[in-house]
Order: C-alpha cells, then structure tokens, then sequence
C-alpha cells in the first residue's frame, strides 16, 4: 500500500491574509490536521471554511500521538501539521515527527508561508547573506549569560526569539557581556502594532526601560566588527587607561571595555588580570 503524504503547513504570524492559497487548499484535502492547539487552529480553520478533522499534537503528547499518526500515514492517510503561528518545526513541535516519518520513508512535503525570524530578518536592514537562528535564550538568567557569551565570536547576525517580560534583561546582558552591538528589535509582525526598533543596544534599552512591552518578539544582532577586528593591543590599551591612569576599579574597567571594543567579557577580564598581575 502506497504511503501518504505528510505535509508541513505554514499558517500566518498574525496578519491571516498572509495565509497561501496552497496552504488552504491542503488544509481541505487531507484526511486530518495535527494541531498545536486544536482551538487555536480551529478558529484559523473556520475562517477559511476549512471543516476537516483535527487531532492534537504538541509538546507534552507527541511521542504517543507521533506514533499514531505515522499509523495512519503508513495505512496510505494523508496528514497536514500545523502550529499556533508561522512554520511548524522552527521553535514549535514537529522535529521528532518529520524525522520518524523520513526514516520510515513517508513523503514530507513542505507548504512554505510565514515565518516571524524570515519576516524580521527580511526587514531589518541588517546583512542577510548568513545569519545564525538560535531560537529562544534560555529563561534561566545564568544559563542564558552563558549562552550569549558563548556566541560572542558569531560572525554572522544572531536571530533570537524572545519574550517581551524578558527583553530588557536580555539586551542587558548583550550590553554586559557582548558590547554595544548593533541590533534590531522586530515587534508585532503583520500586527496592528508593528514595530522595528535599529540602534545600538544601549540605545533600543534606553527607549524601552522602564515601559511595559508587550506582544511578540525578535531580536537579530549584528555581529561586532570591532570583535573581529579589534586586537589584544586595543583592549590593553583602553585596560591601561582605565585601571593605571584612571585608576578606577577592575569591575568598572572590565565592564567599560568590554562595552567600548564589542570583545567578550572573559577575554576583557583575562587581559585585565594580567595587567593588574605585573
Ligand atoms: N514557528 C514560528 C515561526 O515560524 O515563526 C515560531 C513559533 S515560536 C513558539 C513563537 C515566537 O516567534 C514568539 O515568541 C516570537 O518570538 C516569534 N514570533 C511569532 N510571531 C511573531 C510576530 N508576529 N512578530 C514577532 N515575533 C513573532
């Protein structure tokens, strides 16, 4: 018996006429949708008419309904996935899915639409030619510090989905431990409130502090021409100034510098301990 077709559906971000005609068209010929949340696409579906069969599939129950809906894909049935917004499998359920379905060769087709990391990127001015999707920080202060620190020699333009409640404690650390990058901060997509905020880190955190920001999130930075140009000699030099000359404390200088010439904050703290150590 001839497998069917499971088929990877886009669905829009926020604005519904970014919606494909192919996507609803698919989304009416298959013999059952897996949903993220089977309401929430409900209302998606009732908007276009579409009246077909849904079941859930998500974080929390996709091991036991993975398996059932390879079942049904094995017996010849064709099966639409689709997430809350933009493009399942890209910081939404559906990885674990495709990749049983290729192994078991189950066609997979994708029906491209919208995708809120493609959308920001394609309007934030910033160089496209490569960028690095990392998805979202880990919530957990220490943890996420460590992340972006670990990304502070990334040459290419950093991309983050991010949430609102957590925006001013992330460009924070980015300023701490990353400099005083160039960033965009891509809001409300397709929305009713969309906004692009461009700047320096400091600056975007100065417009923002201590206002209520709301709504969903991308954060694309670019990556520091100063890191990648910028020798020990600039950092010793700017260390020298500060701590010997200055003479203010190695925390303040550590943090100036770091700040100053767009280096990790380790290497910065390295090159201040060798100078305080001579
Ligand atoms: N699979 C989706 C896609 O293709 O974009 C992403 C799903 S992820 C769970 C949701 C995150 O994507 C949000 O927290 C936000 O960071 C970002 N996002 C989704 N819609 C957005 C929009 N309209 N504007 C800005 N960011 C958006």
């Amino acid at each position: 018996m001839n497998k069917g077709t499971l088929y990877i559906v886009a669905t829009p971000i926020g604005n519904l006429e970014d919606m494909t005609f192919r996507a609803v068209r698919i989304l009416r010929e298959v013999d059952l949708i897996a949903a993220e949340d089977t309401r929430h696409s409900r209302k998606l579906l009732t908007h276009f008419g579409i009246t077909n069969s849904l079941t859930s599939y998500f974080d929390h129950n996709k091991q036991v309904k993975g398996g059932l809906i390879l079942e049904k894909l094995c017996q010849g049935l064709s099966v639409a996935l689709v997430s809350d917004a933009g493009t399942p499998c890209i910081s939404d359920p559906g990885f674990q899915l495709v990749r049983d379905a290729v192994k078991m060769e189950i066609p997979v087709v994708p029906v491209p639409g919208a995708c809120a990391a493609v959308a920001a990127l394609s309007a934030s001015g910033l160089p496209t030619d490569s960028y690095a999707f990392e998805g979202f920080l880990p919530s957990r202060k220490g943890k996420r510090r460590e992340k972006i620190s670990s990304l502070c020699e990334e040459k290419r333009v950093l991309v983050f989905y991010e949430s609102p409640n957590r925006l001013c404690d992330t460009l924070t650390d980015i300023l701490e431990l990353l400099g005083d990058r160039t960033i965009v901060v891509a809001r409300e997509i397709t929305k009713l409130y969309e906004e692009f905020l461009r700047g320096p880190v400091s600056e975007v955190l100065h417009g923002i502090e201590g206002k209520m920001v709301r709504g969903e999130i991308v954060l694309m930075i670019l990556p520091s021409e100063k890191a990648a140009a910028a020798g020990t000699g600039e950092i010793e030099g700017l260390l020298e100034k500060y701590l010997c000359s200055e003479g203010i404390s190695l925390k303040d200088a550590v943090r100036r510098v770091t700040q100053e010439s767009g280096q990790s904050k380790s290497r910065v703290y390295e090159a201040a301990l060798q100078i305080k150590n001579k």
